[in-house]
């Protein structure tokens, strides 16, 4: 019997236990669902916070919608997969996965998606995109098949998901990104969708920055980086929106800045790239509550418009307005 087939026995056996048990197998929230809409792209905000639960939001993540389908996921950190079923995506249709770095708080909630998925029906392989790895962090393709590899991963029960042998169906496919310098990678074309990638600095964590094209629209996301090595505004330049984690304040120092931009460093990046709308996101409790002072320092440098992010925030990408002749 086939990896597939046995999926298809197990849903049908849940179908029978459910109608035993008198219970329905319609999500309880389903009627409560935030969709962003079914026209046009829209980026939503999955997550809007940091590692710490004490923000009381979804660690990082975020959708990239297309007329009603979500299409692209950046990030899965945790909590986000809860944001994600409220949102209305599935994994069915998403064309690719991307993750920035593989810290925890940008990457928890990826078991949980991948389980959900276990009860739709996709069935082509999902590509799955983050960095290298390094004496500190594994590749992207050692990372997943840790979580889900048999015989040593840790939920190898999950290993169909990545099992060669289920090529052409429904699997992983992971992809690690060794970029170098200053270079800015096409990493995938597919279906509409084009993702291009650039190497960004994190402290010592391997970290990339990714720009998604679709529909006309360009979407940043700068993940987290100090933003000193001049590749995210290369990147970004011209995009439509720029999501920017702001993980610190002005005057940040030590590990925290070695780690992340403070606004006045997300102001000129915005700006040198001629982003049109910046949205910050990462929010933590060292930012929350300092936004007043997180746009003016911003505003020294970008006029543009700006948005402070929250969980399950739908921000539609409108086209450039053609210029009249
Ligand atoms: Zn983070």
């Amino acid at each position: 019997m086939t990896d597939g087939a046995d999926r298809r026995l197990a849903k049908v056996a849940w179908a029978l236990l459910a109608a035993v048990c008198g219970t329905s197998l319609a999500p309880a929230q389903a009627a409560q669902t935030t969709r962003c809409g079914r026209e046009g792209v829209v980026l939503q905000v999955l997550g809007s916070g940091g590692p710490e639960l004490q923000d009381e939001r979804a660690s990082s993540s975020y959708l990239v919608w297309s007329n009603g389908v979500a299409r692209v996921l950046v990030d899965s950190g945790g909590g986000s997969a809860l944001r994600f079923g409220q949102s209305g995506a599935t994994v069915a249709g998403l064309d690719v996965i991307l993750l920035t770095h593989l810290h925890v708080d940008h990457t928890a909630d990826l078991p949980a998606l991948v389980k959900s998925s276990f009860f739709e029906d996709r069935s082509t392989p999902l590509p799955l995109y983050g960095p290298g790895g390094n004496a500190y962090f594994p590749t992207t393709t050692r990372f997943v098949r840790t979580l889900f590899a048999a015989p040593a991963g840790a939920y190898r029960y999950l290993d169909d998901f990545v099992s060669p042998a289920a090529r052409g169906q429904y699997a992983l496919e992971s992809h690690d990104l060794i970029l170098t310098g200053r270079e800015v990678r096409s990493i995938f074309n597919a279906h509409g969708v084009r993702v291009s990638a650039t190497k960004v600095v994190h402290g010592v964590v391997p970290a990339v920055a990714y720009r998604v094209d679709i529909d006309g629209v360009r979407i940043a996301f700068s993940g987290d980086t100090d933003g000193n090595n001049g590749n995210l505004e290369r990147l970004a330049r011209g995009v439509d929106v720029m999501v920017a984690h702001n993980a610190v304040r002005d005057g940040a120092t030590g590990v925290e800045r070695a780690l992340h931009m403070p606004p006045s460093v997300i102001g000129r990046i915005a700006r040198d790239a001629a982003v049109k709308k910046l949205i910050l996101s990462h929010r933590m409790l060292r930012t929350l509550g300092h936004e007043a002072e997180t746009e003016a320092s911003i505003r020294v440098s970008y006029a543009g418009a700006l948005a402070f992010a929250n969980d399950l925030d739908c921000f539609p990408v409108p086209h450039a307005v053609p210029v009249a002749r």
